[in-house]
């Protein structure tokens, strides 16, 4: 396809994980793909998985949680792979403690780097999306957003990740840009690794149990995640907005 015709996706928390798995899914898509994380250096095997692969990727550095670093990677991919068509906002961290041990500070980190970094990423691409009259933003919530005991931190940014999405969608739609979010359940990564690790289980033990509670009787990959995404970053997908997609291997509402 010719660079001036290929849409330009930035996938932020893209070194690994869930990011990863989608930023090589939007390459293998045909998108050129910003791969952004905290540490551009980490940003390196992803980027040259796409490459080798034949896609085009650029590695970018930012925390998605303060402003002028937002602007200026932006900034950055505008100039060097073309104006930014989707973005999927995936950078997270946790922080889990029960409500009477939780800091200020793990407060803040998490609603800071899920709602803050979502709301700072999206209002500097959006620019770009209404000028091009085209857009797909893919925000990642999660069941916790349900409730999920030692997680109220997260799970107040995950379901604020919610509202922040459908209002996204009323706000853009008008100009040709969708905005979604994409609630997994339990996906095998390093996240997930780092739970298991404080609540003192094997990674395959904490897998196994966490299994037998889901209706496919497995847990999800970040290759599933990435499907979903696929879909609603599609240009087919342009009447679906502000919707909440779980991935979750069953139904939860
Ligand atoms: P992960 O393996 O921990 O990867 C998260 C990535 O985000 C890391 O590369 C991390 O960089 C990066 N990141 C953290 N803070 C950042 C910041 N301020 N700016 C830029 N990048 C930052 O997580 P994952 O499991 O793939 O999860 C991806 C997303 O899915 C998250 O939003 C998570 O909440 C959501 N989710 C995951 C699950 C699951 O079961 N895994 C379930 C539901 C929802 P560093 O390595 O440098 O910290």
């Amino acid at each position: 396809m010719p660079q001036d015709q290929q849409r330009v996706a930035i996938v932020t928390g893209a070194a690994r994980g869930i990011g990863a798995a989608t930023a090589s899914r939007l390459a293998e898509d045909g998108m050129a793909v910003a791969v952004l994380d905290l540490d551009e250096a980490n940003c390196a095997g992803t980027v040259e998985s796409i490459t080798k692969a034949g896609g085009r990727a650029l590695a970018i550095g930012a925390d998605v949680s303060q402003a002028d670093q937002v602007q200026a990677a932006v900034g950055k991919v505008a100039a060097d792979l073309g104006p930014p068509a989707v973005l999927v906002n995936n950078a997270g961290v946790l922080r889990d403690n029960l409500l009477f041990k939780m800091t200020e500070d793990d407060w803040d980190t998490v609603l800071g780097v899920h709602l803050r970094g979502a709301f700072l990423m999206s209002r500097a691409a959006q620019k770009h999306m209404v000028d091009q009259r085209y857009g797909r933003i893919i925000n990642l919530s999660s069941s916790s957003a349900l409730g999920n005991r030692g997680q109220v931190n997260y799970s107040a940014a995950k379901a604020g990740m919610q509202g922040f999405t459908k209002t996204l969608a009323i706000e853009l739609g008008q100009f040709g840009v969708t905005a979604n979010a994409i609630a997994p359940g339990f996906i095998a990564t390093d996240m997930t690794a780092a739970t298991a690790a404080r609540v003192g289980m094997d990674f395959e033990e904490f897998q196994k149990a966490a299994a037998t509670q889901i209706p496919v009787r497995r847990v999800g990959h970040p290759d599933d995640v990435a499907h979903a995404i696929s879909f609603l970053a599609s240009e087919g997908a342009g009447f679906v907005s502000g919707q909440v997609i779980y991935v979750a291997g069953g139904p939860l509402c």
